[in-house]
């Protein structure tokens, strides 16, 4: 058995191999940590995973839900070819802005599309600019199910929806009354047992699930 010290270290291996952040991504991430945001995006090996995964099913419209700063819609434009597009959307303005200011810089700004507001009542446009190649679900815990209702109707056949807190640090093992935790629960059961996906969820800091659909 590996203790945490070690596991600690081998996860620091892979990201510096493997995911290095540029000068955007490191700064954006500074300003998150600095800021009175939760620290909430994703590492750098995750962001990673996300690019590999895009790139597999050679995706080239994503959406994202849950903005936060851009740190994730930044690493996964960059996996995007030339005419792709991504639309991740924000409930909170001030996230949006700091979101589009770092795409910016990021030059990325003809990529990526930032829309701010309620993701449940955003879809119901979004449904219009389907089909989407992948989703990536990454805002309030408690509407994981319905966001992969939509993602039902509005990922292609051999597209993918990818989850952010698949562990929800941790309490998905917990019987809970909590929304978010049973948000994540109900999502990761219908991803795991609903023969229309074939998925796994891996176990990175806070477990990313990644359900293919067939
Ligand atoms: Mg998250």
């Amino acid at each position: 058995m590996m203790n945490d010290d070690k596991r600690q270290a081998l996860a620091r291996y892979v990201a510096e191999l493997f995911a290095p952040e540029d000068e955007v991504l490191r700064e954006l991430a500074e300003e998150i940590a600095e800021s009175d945001m939760p620290e909430i995006y994703i590492s750098p090996e995750e962001g990673r995973l996300l690019q590999v995964l895009l790139r597999m099913v050679k995706a080239a419209r994503v959406l994202e839900l849950g903005t936060l700063g851009g740190y994730s819609a930044i690493w996964m434009a960059r996996a995007l070819p030339e005419e792709g597009r991504l639309i991740t959307v924000e409930k909170v303005p001030e996230r949006a802005e700091l979101a589009r200011r770092h795409v910016e810089r990021a030059d990325l700004a003809d990529r990526i599309e930032v829309r701010v507001g309620e993701a449940r009542e955003l879809l119901v446009d979004l449904a219009g600019e389907a089909p989407f190649d992948a989703v990536f679900i990454d805002a309030d815990k408690k509407g994981y199910p319905e966001y992969l209702e939509w993602c039902i109707e509005n990922v292609r056949s051999g597209g993918l929806v990818i989850a952010d807190n698949a562990f929800k640090n941790g309490e998905v093992l917990e019987d809970s009354d909590d929304p978010g935790v049973r948000g994540i629960q109900e999502f990761n059961r219908r991803v795991a047992t609903d023969p229309r996906f074939t998925s796994i969820v891996v176990p990175t800091r806070d477990g990313v699930a990644i359900a293919l659909i067939n």
